[in-house]
């Protein structure tokens, strides 16, 4: 018999892969333009990608302790290198935690619409979420968390700038937050494409409680290659380093993330271009009737969609002939809603035509 949390589960299912799309669509591979996980059209620095090519040591194991790469992180994030963990992304940093402060029975607070690895990941544990739903603007309710806290709550999980809203939680909300004692855990997944690109790992050396986590997924355009890292209070990196199976951050993993440090001028302003790109995009959105855009701190915009005007099928229709893949969301927390992650300019012009030849046809 498996554990029964296991029935309770359904396997995670995140946007559509390049294969799939091209096997439901017939549109080959390398004419998609994948707009829907966030990741960054520009990809690593040149630097990056010749470092991969001319390192010869693939056949030994990694640093497992990740010594220069958690220098080069404590150089960019400001924070200690003690206070840091790399992981195989940041997924398996929320895979460990979960695992070291969530037994049968516990609960986690998370505030919907936000991203569902974290309930997913709960479950797995047999522990449940409690979900305290954001105000009409998207913004958390501090006030509603505290008084859903029970005594197996061990954790309270925000994401910030939030995925797939886009805002961000403000610091004065989370040292709010951290007066209840709670392990808080910020998700700074986004955090380079926002107003306040430092986040909050500041704030960790000082909290017993107080949890940030980024990726270069994003940001650094290296998403296939499964780097993340934490910045952690000092007593759970020593739990977090127990939890975690050794060299689970390959070689290319590490040689990638310390090149992307070296060289941050160029991948800094790849996300400049991103940032302008989805000013550009927010727009062209807006200009549509049926569109409500959301302001966005991400590479990504949120925009509900009136259905009462045109349905999303058919904008998909539309979008889908040119290759675009986009992310749809139909749930009670976001019905009719779709997410579009910020690409190229003219990836936002391909969008632009395809709304402009529905807008022609009603
Ligand atoms: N956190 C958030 C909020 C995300 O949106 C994502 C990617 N979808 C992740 C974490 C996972 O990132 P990684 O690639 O580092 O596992």
């Amino acid at each position: 018999h498996v554990r029964p949390e296991l029935d309770r589960m359904a396997e995670y299912i995140p946007g559509e892969s390049q294969e799939a799309f091209s096997a439901r669509t017939g549109i080959p591979v390398d004419q998609l333009i994948k707009l829907n996980a966030n990741e960054s059209p520009y990809g690593p620095a040149p630097q990056v990608v010749a470092a991969l090519g001319n390192h010869f040591a693939y056949n030994n194991y990694p640093d497992t302790d990740s010594r220069a790469l958690k220098k080069a992180l404590a150089e960019y994030t400001g924070v200690d290198s003690h206070h840091i963990v790399v992981s195989h992304g940041s997924n398996e940093l929320i895979n460990l935690l979960w695992h070291i402060f969530l037994s049968v029975g516990d609960n986690v607070i998370c505030c919907p619409p936000t991203f569902s690895l974290y309930t997913f990941i709960t479950t797995f544990c047999g522990a449940y979420v409690l979900e305290v739903p954001r105000a009409e603007d998207y913004e958390i309710d501090v006030d509603a968390i505290t008084k859903a806290l029970t005594p197996e709550t061990k954790m309270i999980v925000l994401c910030s700038p939030n995925n797939p809203t886009g805002n961000p939680v403000s610091e004065q909300d989370i040292l709010a937050l951290l007066d209840t004692g709670r392990i808080v855990m910020v998700d700074e997944a986004y955090t380079e494409f926002s107003d306040k690109p430092q986040g909050l790992a500041h704030l960790v050396p000082q909290h017993r409680n107080l949890i940030v986590m980024r990726t270069f997924s994003k940001w650094a355009g290296l998403a296939g290659l499964r780097i993340g890292y934490g910045i952690f209070p000092e007593w759970i990196v020593s739990y977090m380093r127990r939890a975690q199976c050794p060299f689970e951050v390959n070689m290319a993993g590490h040689i990638a993330a310390i090149e992307t440090l070296k060289n941050l001028d160029y991948t800094l302003n790849n996300v400049r271009l991103l940032k302008e790109e989805r000013e550009r995009m927010f727009k062209m959105l807006a200009s549509r009737s049926y569109f409500c855009p959301i302001p966005s701190q991400g590479n990504f915009i949120l925009a509900e969609v009136d259905t009462e005007e045109v349905k999303i099928e058919r904008i998909k229709q539309a979008v889908e002939q040119r290759g675009v893949m986009l992310r749809y969301f139909n749930h009670p927390y976001l019905s009719n809603f779709m997410r579009l992650t910020v690409g190229r300019p003219e990836h936002t012009d391909i969008i632009a035509d395809a709304l402009d030849s529905l807008d022609k046809e009603r």
